[in-house]
């Protein structure tokens, strides 16, 4: 019996466009520089045989030592699959399908919108202004409907931080009306912008955060949403059963030791110093039109000719992130900022590259 599967779909779905992970674009390359990801890896020493046991939904000692490392209440904490599965939670937990809309602005992270999409929850896009900075008064103008606003900050892939005053302001148009979530996946690069005492004094705020990025676990899938305990609550009677696997909560426990922690810092240090080596070198190339300052593990570059040196480069292994199809990002591209050498070498390419 051979039918048509597409006709049993929901019909917002038959069309859907997946996130274009880096993984799922592809490449055959030697040195990536197209996901954030952290050059350098990180060794632990787990083992364990006791997996016939299902693990804790919330395991409480990962929960304490994520809560001593950014300065909450182990109450104000959700450990989730990556902060991916904070983003499904939230869409899940406050917005209805059809009627309620999320707000983003772009060009910003692909997955608040695509998430949404998939539940039928509509979107509404503010984008930034030509600084990117966020543009209050359309914001204030378009609130209605609006259950979840979300802030990318440092964004991806400006690699901005947003002014303290403009959160404020968000904070107070979404007063009574949306939550607002505060995306710090690369709060590590520039940590003293972190916001997370905040959510004291704000019971719609939440903040995301990962292992994912500095802390170079992006294939152990963990992450943490931060917020008023109330939320934490909520949100806990919506998270599957065992969403953290005993090793993954065991590894990423290791990673918040002390001794890791002052090596992640350290990684840190190093990788802000080639970021800004390589925005130097960038400067004098004769092929970049312009080059935004960042506050994360990547940079933001217009080129006169991106697709050239984007496939330019691709041929050569070195793969980065391609943006022109972005709002407002035609001819740029985004670099993770990888180890030294590789820095080098992408510098060296480039300036081989005659038009
Ligand atoms: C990489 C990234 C994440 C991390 O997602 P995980 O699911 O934790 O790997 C979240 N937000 C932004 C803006 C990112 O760039």
């Amino acid at each position: 019996m051979i039918f048509n599967i597409e006709k049993l779909v929901q019909p917002h779905l038959r069309k859907i466009i997946p996130y274009q992970s880096a993984r799922r674009i592809g490449g055959k390359g030697s040195i990536w520089l197209n996901a954030n990801e952290s050059p350098f890896s990180i060794e632990n020493t787990i083992k364990r045989n006791n997996l016939n046991r299902y693990p804790e939904c919330q395991p409480k000692n990962l929960i304490l030592k994520y809560a001593s490392y950014s300065n909450v209440n182990f109450k104000n904490i959700l450990v989730t699959r990556g902060s991916d599965e904070g983003i499904d939670l939230l869409s899940r937990t406050f917005c209805i399908p059809e009627k309620d809309s999320i707000m983003i602005f772009p060009p910003t992270y692909d997955m608040y919108s695509v998430t949404a999409k998939i539940m039928g929850i509509n979107v509404k896009q503010v984008p930034l202004l030509k600084n990117w900075d966020l543009d209050i008064l359309n914001i204030k103008l378009h609130i209605k409907n609006v259950k979840i606003i979300y802030l990318c900050r440092p964004n991806n892939p400006t690699g901005n931080c947003f002014s303290i005053q403009s959160i404020k302001k968000i904070l107070e148009i979404a007063y009574k009306r949306a939550i607002v979530v505060v995306d710090e996946a690369y709060i590590e690069f520039c940590y003293d912008k972190n916001i997370s005492s905040w959510i004291h004094k704000y019971s719609h705020l939440v903040i995301l955060r990962t292992l994912s990025k500095a802390f170079s676990l992006a294939g152990l899938r963990c992450g943490f949403l931060v917020s008023n305990k109330k939320i934490i609550k909520i949100l806990s009677k919506i998270i599957p059963p065992y969403p953290i696997s005993i090793p993954t909560s065991d590894i990423a426990e290791e990673a918040l030791s002390k001794k890791n922690i002052d090596i992640i810092k350290k990684n840190v240090v190093l990788l802000n110093q080639n970021k800004n080596w390589l925005i130097e070198s960038l400067k004098k190339n004769v092929l970049v039109e312009k080059i935004y300052d960042s506050d994360a593990n990547y940079i933001l570059v217009k080129f006169y000719s991106s697709h050239k040196v984007f496939t330019f480069l691709w041929n050569k292994g070195i793969i980065l992130r391609d943006q022109s199809k972005k709002t407002n990002l035609k001819r740029y591209l985004r670099i993770s900022i990888g180890t030294k050498n590789e820095c080098l070498i992408l510098i060296k390419s480039l300036n081989s590259l005659k038009l």
